[in-house]
């Protein structure tokens, strides 16, 4: 196995890195995305970077084995194609594995980002000799990439993983941003925790992120954990209850699955324990007990990096 490119598309930024076999970046840098210049101006400065990279690491179309796409979207992993990026607007139906591939001629596949995770988790990270795995990812949403016999799973139709949008209510639950109602999604993420803190603000709770941000100030997830890994009781307890509602509907993951482990990043989940230990409470007690007592809830290994050395491994994903 020869050295591989991963390039991460973001809402901001392009991250390109060369990545040996080992899964270690040898080279990496970024490029603005900016997107509202339509996603042939972006195309050509990622091709810029491709030959840039080239030049630096004295790599060429022989000696690269392929060229690897994580996408924040819809994509069809067979045909290469981007059908639609929430965050990239101007991405519909963009065939960028062929734009790239007759422009280098170096085999080039496209991938979801949590399945870019999952796919970095299990050949250099948390997921290393695990043959069945979850990993997902909390953050402004909750996605997921599954791993089933040593495999990444996509589904019919390339949408399987949609963790985030398992039912925890019937009727009258918080709207999601799928549309529907009731979704874990909707009851536990950023913008859910930082919607908890503000009303215990008005609930005339006193506490310690309120302090941090100041009366104007704006309060986001980090001064919530700050708050909580120095003790404060409310913020402490928020986290109790985002654990609580993802250990929920990862219980019906584990009863469904019976996972070796699940596999926690994103940005909320760099809080670690504040959000593992409710998390694994949870499942401990909820889950059917064969499938519960199996599986390890367990920090994401490559954190930013996840991105870009999951994409250069997809060239011998299947
Ligand atoms: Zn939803």
């Amino acid at each position: 196995m020869g050295k591989r490119i991963g390039i991460d598309v973001g809402g901001t930024n392009v991250k390109i890195a060369l990545v040996d076999e080992k899964g270690k970046i040898i080279y990496s840098h970024s490029v603005p995305t900016y997107a509202k210049m339509g996603y042939e101006y972006t195309v050509n400065n990622i091709k810029q970077s491709i030959r840039d990279l080239m030049k630096e690491t004295n790599t060429n179309e022989k000696t690269i084995e392929g060229i690897g796409f994580d996408f924040p979207g819809q994509v069809d992993y067979k045909t290469g194609v981007v059908k639609l990026a929430p965050n990239i607007p101007g991405w519909v139906n963009v065939p960028i594995a062929k734009l790239i591939e007759d422009e280098f001629h170096i085999p080039t596949r496209i991938d979801n980002d949590v399945r870019c995770a999952a796919l970095g988790e299990l050949k250099f990270g948390a997921g290393r000799g695990c043959e069945n795995f979850v990993c997902i990812t909390v953050g402004t949403g909750i996605g997921s990439g599954l791993v089933i016999n040593g495999k990444l799973v996509r589904g019919a139709s390339n949408a399987a993983g949609e963790i985030g949008h398992i039912k925890l209510q019937m009727k009258d639950g918080p709207i999601c941003g799928c549309g529907d109602t009731g979704c874990l999604e909707a009851f536990a993420s950023g913008p859910s925790i930082v919607a908890m803190a503000q009303d215990y603000i008005k609930g005339g709770k006193s506490t310690k992120y309120r302090e941090l941000v100041g009366v104007d100030g704006e309060i986001t997830p980090y001064h919530v954990a700050k708050a909580a890994e120095d003790g404060d009781p409310v913020a402490k307890r928020i986290f109790e209850i985002m654990g609580e509602y993802i250990g929920i509907g990862l219980t019906s993951v584990v009863n469904l699955l019976n996972p070796e482990k699940i596999i926690v990043g994103g940005g909320v989940a760099e809080c670690g324990d504040l959000l593992l230990e409710p998390i694994r409470k949870t499942i401990k007690q909820r889950a059917m007990v064969i499938a519960g007592e199996t599986v390890q809830v367990v920090p994401a290994e490559l954190g930013n990096s996840a991105g870009v050395i999951g994409a250069s491994m997809l060239i011998d994903a299947n």
